[in-house]
């Protein structure tokens, strides 16, 4: 990962270049976003530029023998921590247990990682991933070696949010006064569930969503979509890669909820009674089991706030390109402050029945005549 394999966020890496050039590298900073906007791809492009040992203007040279080790992440000063726990095959976890997976994975990903991704790779979806005591003694052994290669050892902390409380003492005095030449790069989505002790200590790089654009160009380069597809799915996703990744390994489930909802809207709208009960009652065949009817309604609380957005300003209505979108276009003058609560809500409640089971053909019904009355608001 270079700083060009980013799309976008140019500020953000001029001033960590800036700060690499000036000799003026915080010891201890924190890169916060949120999920797939970027973050953790930024701070591996920055821990490369600064063990990079033939650095150009503006990225690593990408041919250095530091550089050689980062493709492979496998850098010795390099390390990594993250949210881990017991699977079948680890009785005793810690992140080292788990290293060669987190490499393959990050590679796979491209660099944009989800925390429910990560559990999901090491089969630990029902559990809540730590970063242990374990590790926290870990990092301790990781400042106190020497470096072997670069001038700089670098410490990733993926989602400092799942820190250990009890661990985290120890390692306090490390961020305040870390041994010379130690960098830590804490990643995390949420400021409010990071320690206290902790957030005072580092410097803050706050990352922004992705635009659309860099959405797409991030499609074109990683996934065989069709132009059409890759334009939707930039669209929707509100710059988040991650969310771009899943839905173009699953174009098709994309497509799917993209032609329901749309035909569901406007059966709504139109309040065509004899052409909705037929349409739900294909729906709720088509949407066996919870997943499906979960994300079709994730789907649905994302274009209606898409809408919402749309209304309030004008000119992305020009941005959306394509036939599909085009009903963006028409959608979006019914979505508006007067509706749209109620609309996430029923939405939001629609997750939360589809979770407890209810009957989809039931859940349906209730929600269409609701959406009958808010879509005329
Ligand atoms: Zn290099």
């Amino acid at each position: 990962m270079l700083f060009k394999d980013i799309f976008g966020h140019e500020n953000i890496k001029r001033r960590l270049i800036k700060s690499v050039t000036n000799n003026r590298v915080s010891h201890a900073q924190l890169f916060l976003g949120a999920e797939g906007c970027g973050k953790f791809a930024l701070s591996i492009a920055y821990a490369r530029y600064i063990c990079c040992t033939d650095k150009q203007e503006f990225d690593a040279c990408g041919v250095c023998k530091s550089c050689q080790k980062y493709n492979k992440l496998e850098h010795p000063d390099l390390h990594f921590f993250f949210p881990n726990a017991a699977t079948t095959k680890v009785k005793k976890p810690s992140s080292k247990s788990f290293l060669n997976d987190w490499r393959a994975f990050v590679k796979e990903k491209k660099f944009y990682i989800s925390l429910s991704d990560w559990y999901s790779e090491i089969n630990i979806e029902n559990k809540q991933g730590i970063i242990n005591a374990e590790d926290a003694l870990d990092i301790i052994k990781v400042i106190n070696l020497k470096s072997y290669e670069s001038a700089y050892k670098i410490i990733i902390i993926y989602m400092a949010e799942k820190f250990y409380h009890a661990s985290a003492p120890k390692l306090l005095k490390a961020f305040e006064e870390p041994p010379e030449r130690t960098v830590f790069l804490l990643i995390a989505e949420n400021q409010d569930a990071i320690l206290k002790t902790i957030l005072s200590r580092v410097q803050l790089v706050k990352v922004p969503k992705h635009a659309a654009n860099d959405v797409l160009m991030f499609l074109k380069e990683h996934k065989s979509l069709e132009s059409q597809d890759a334009a939707i799915i930039s669209k929707i996703v509100d710059g988040n890669i991650v969310e771009a990744i899943r839905m173009a390994d699953n174009t098709k489930d994309v497509i799917f909820y993209f032609e329901n909802f749309a035909n569901w809207m406007r059966l709504c709208y139109t309040r065509n009674f004899s052409d909705l009960i037929v349409w739900i009652d294909e729906m709720a065949k088509k949407t066996v089991g919870r997943e499906k009817l979960k994300k079709f309604f994730t789907f649905s609380l994302r274009m209606a706030r898409n809408s919402l957005l749309i209304n309030l300003n004008s000119s992305s209505i020009m941005a959306v390109p394509n036939n599909e979108a085009g009903f963006l276009e028409k959608f979006h003058p019914f979505i508006n402050e007067r509706n749209i609560l109620t609309i996430n809500e029923e939405f939001n409640k629609a997750l939360y029945h589809v979770e407890r089971n209810i009957n989809p053909k039931m859940l349906f019904m209730d929600l269409s005549f609701k959406m009958m009355k808010l879509l005329r608001l």
